[in-house]
């Protein structure tokens, strides 16, 4: 048992587990992209749609959140109400925005697989249990002071500036695909274009994961360490990956383009 960060032992030896399992997943993304979506495959059993697979996978991180925020001392103080609202409006995309709105060729076999969501509860589970219980018990700083702190500032305007970049690459994935394609039940890919897209293949990536380290600096907790070191350990090779993919597939793909961070790499 651990007690080296808020003194509970139950919540630091599981965060000192998730930083651990962050690694394991980086390790393992080199060798198996994660089978959803163009990395789609058989070999692990069960596949869903993706709207289902991304609705159930993501489910767990609003449940936990809520259910642990709620049972903290300080719920109802401002600061973790206003890191509460955050969280909420980023799960209100994720969990359900984005699945809901995703474009999934009609008659489409299940191209999510069900080893995707159950090790997506793994971290979706922690992440809100990590993030409800810190802002509502833990966060000490977390006074009417704190949203006068230059961390809380700078990362708080960051973060939304990042999610702005993270939708609006989205966005632009999104409707590569006619709704008429949609309807005959065309799974077709185009070269994106526009926006980051001029710059990297996976700006949407790019901008979640400086979003997160930017929500790390406005909370300054461990719990945003973690979610922003587990979302590198999947997305850093998945960007590779992906990367690697749209250059086989497309011969003129652009060449200038990066795999995630613009003119270096
Ligand atoms: P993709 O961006 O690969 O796919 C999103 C949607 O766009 C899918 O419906 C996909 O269809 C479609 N699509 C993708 N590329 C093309 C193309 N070239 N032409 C036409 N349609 C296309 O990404 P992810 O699903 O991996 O990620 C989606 C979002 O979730 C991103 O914002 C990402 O940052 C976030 N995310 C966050 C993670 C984290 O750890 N925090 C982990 C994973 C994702 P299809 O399914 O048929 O391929």
């Amino acid at each position: 048992m651990f007690h080296w960060y808020t003194g509970d032992s139950t919540y630091d030896t599981i965060l000192t587990a998730a930083l651990g399992f962050a690694v394991f997943v980086f390790v393992a993304s080199w060798f198996l992209p994660s089978p959803y979506g163009r990395f789609e495959s058989d070999k692990f059993g069960v596949s869903v749609s993706p709207k289902l697979g991304w609705f159930l996978m993501e489910l767990p991180a609003t449940l936990s959140f809520l259910y642990f925020f709620s049972r903290g001392p300080n719920r109802q103080e401002l600061v973790p109400t206003v890191l509460a609202a955050m969280w909420c409006l980023h799960y209100a995309n994720r969990g359900f925005f984005f699945p809901w709105a995703m474009r999934v060729p009609k008659g489409q076999k299940g191209s999510f697989s069900m080893l995707v969501i159950v090790t997506g509860w793994l971290v979706t589970s922690m992440h809100g249990y990590f993030h409800g219980s810190y802002f509502s018990r833990y966060g000490e700083h977390y006074t009417r002071e704190w949203l006068t702190d230059p961390r809380f500032i700078a990362g708080f305007v960051l973060y939304y500036l990042f999610m702005a970049g993270n939708l609006h690459a989205d966005h632009i994935l999104r409707n590569l695909r006619s709704r008429e394609e949609i309807e005959r039940g065309e799974r077709v890919y185009r070269v994106p274009q526009g926006g980051m897209y001029r710059w990297v293949t996976s700006p949407s990536y790019l901008c979640e994961l400086c979003a997160w380290a930017s929500f790390a600096v406005c909370t300054w907790s461990l719990a945003g360490v973690f979610i922003f070191v587990v979302s590198a350990a999947n997305l850093v090779p998945r960007a590779v990956a992906t990367h690697r993919w749209y250059q086989q597939k497309f011969p003129d793909y652009p060449k200038e383009r990066k795999a995630l961070i613009p003119f270096v790499w």
